[in-house]
């Protein structure tokens, strides 16, 4: 059972807030397969009351499956400082499916609204469904979404916008920000029991271990260097690193200003919001390891009770100092297997630093650089790859070091081009793609979402007839303003 569905005075049972005339927007197809809920030739659900449960309204197939919908609470640090309580504002957890938590985010005031309306717009709800069903298509953990539900009620943000539901699902929802909550509470039985949970439903290995809540905390922290090392193999930026926006499963949730890089600046900033740039690309894997230091902080009265004497602050503090090698040797080796490097030669942090530099120096488009490396032949030395920099000379350079490094790989260029594609993705979420889509959703026009949705789902396959949607913005088409208004 889902641990949150224990239920107490840190959680609210309350049903999702009624959507008035609500209408698909899309649907996954994998989602709905691994949930279990059949669709008909029109890639509906079969059973027409899925669209009254995933707006949040009232119908019988939701009183069976959930029959006690819920919000939670967290606490979280936000662009680096205490924000005290937090919690489920607008999402609200349905239940279990097929192991895996249903959530509605965008469902209705809670308890914890703030503020907040308990509404979500139909512009960044877009932006979350194609991304989390993107995300996964890339390989990269994440929350997923199953549905996108329309409605024309009325919200108000900077102008009048429209409403909309999307459900998303993982095998938990749990994050950095519910450990905290409850240490800051003084609520160490809550936090004992989260631990326990996590450990039993999600983290069995930790099990066996002589002090299983350390050996938690270690495996949370791993695979957030893990996860946030993907990320920037991808040049994926999320914007808003709170840590209540942090899974404790190492997923990547919350979508929101988010924003893939196209021409390349170590230093993009895709928040708007993010004046001082402290979720900046290049920093994401800092900030990552800051958040696990919450988590660290956290989890020091659970640490305390299996560490006989030990100070558990400074246990923590120990574990704490894996997470920068775990990242790098996950970066080292995503990254080499990008430049479609087996063997692992001392050279190749320099090499692939190089070719990050030089994208950067020369605004090279992140996504296009990699797919076309994997073109360039061992022997040929006509290639156009340096096209793609406008310092064409320091291109031939870089290019000249990469084939004197590719005489060491035993493999042909066509077994290594096939790799190769696997690991570069040409199509990726870029955010004026999505611009266009929600611009024609805003018209009632839904094709665009259909059509990102269907190109996103096989990212390293070529798909020549979808060419276009593998190009970098054009100037006029940079989406430069995405703030966290959502
Ligand atoms: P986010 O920036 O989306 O991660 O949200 C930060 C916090 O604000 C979370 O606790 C959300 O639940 C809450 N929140 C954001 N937007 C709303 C809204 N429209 N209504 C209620 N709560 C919200
Ligand atoms: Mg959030």
């Amino acid at each position: 059972m889902a641990f949150s569905l224990i239920g107490d005075d840190t959680c609210q049972f309350i049903a999702p807030t009624p959507l008035p005339d609500p209408y698909w927007i899309a649907v996954s197809p994998e989602a709905a397969e691994l949930l279990g809920i059949p669709l008909g030739s029109n890639h509906l659900p079969q059973d027409p009351d899925w669209l009254a449960v995933l707006a949040g309204n009232p119908a019988e197939l939701g009183q069976r499956l959930f029959p006690n919908p819920m919000a939670t609470a967290y606490s979280g640090h936000q662009f680096g400082h205490w924000a005290g309580q937090l919690g489920d504002g607008r999402a609200i957890l349905l239940g279990e499916l097929n192991h895996q938590e249903l959530q509605l985010k965008g469902a209705g005031m809670t308890r914890y609204s703030r503020m907040g309306d308990g509404r979500a717009v139909l512009r960044s709800s877009i932006r979350e469904f194609l991304c989390s069903e993107a995300m996964h298509a890339l390989g990269i953990p994440t929350t997923r979404a199953l549905s996108l539900v329309g409605s024309k009620q009325p919200v108000r943000r900077e102008t009048i916008e429209t409403a909309a539901v999307c459900s998303r699902f993982a095998p938990s929802f749990i994050r950095i920000g519910h450990f905290e909550h409850y240490a800051a509470n003084g609520l160490h039985a809550r936090l004992q029991e989260l631990a326990a949970y996590l450990i039993e439903a999600h983290y069995p290995e930790c099990q066996s271990s002589t002090t299983p809540y350390l050996a938690l905390f270690k495996a949370i922290s791993a695979r957030n260097a893990r996860c946030v090392a993907q990320w920037q193999s991808v040049g994926f930026c999320h914007g808003v690193l709170n840590s209540d926006n942090i899974s404790a499963l190492g997923l990547t949730m919350d979508y929101g200003p988010f924003g893939f890089l196209d021409h390349t600046a170590l230093d993009h900033i895709c928040n708007h919001t993010d004046s001082g740039g402290r979720y900046a690309y290049h920093r994401q894997p800092k900030i990552m390891h800051w958040n696990m230091a919450c988590l660290a902080n956290a989890m020091v009265p659970l640490v305390e009770k299996e560490s006989s004497g030990e100070d558990a602050a400074d246990i923590l503090r120990t574990a704490l100092s894996a997470f920068p090698p775990e990242y790098e040797a996950k970066w080292l080796a995503l990254f080499r297997g990008k430049l479609g490097l087996q063997i692992e030669a001392p050279e190749d942090m320099e090499l692939i630093e190089a070719l990050l530099q030089l994208m950067h120096a020369n605004r090279a488009d992140f996504t296009n650089v990699f797919r076309s490396l994997s073109a360039v032949e061992k022997k040929d030395t006509l290639s156009n790859w340096r096209d793609q920099f406008l310092d064409r000379d320091a291109a031939d350079v870089w290019l000249m070091q990469y084939r004197m490094r590719l005489i060491q790989e035993s493999n042909s260029d066509v077994e290594r081009a096939a790799r190769m594609k696997q690991m570069n993705p040409k199509f990726i979420l870029r955010n004026h793609l999505a611009q266009r889509a929600i611009e024609m959703a805003e018209q009632d026009d839904f094709s665009e979402v259909n059509r990102l949705q269907r190109i996103l789902r096989r990212p390293f396959d070529d798909q020549p007839e979808f060419e276009r949607y593998a190009s970098a913005p054009l100037p006029d088409e940079v989406v430069s303003d995405l703030s966290c208004s959502s």
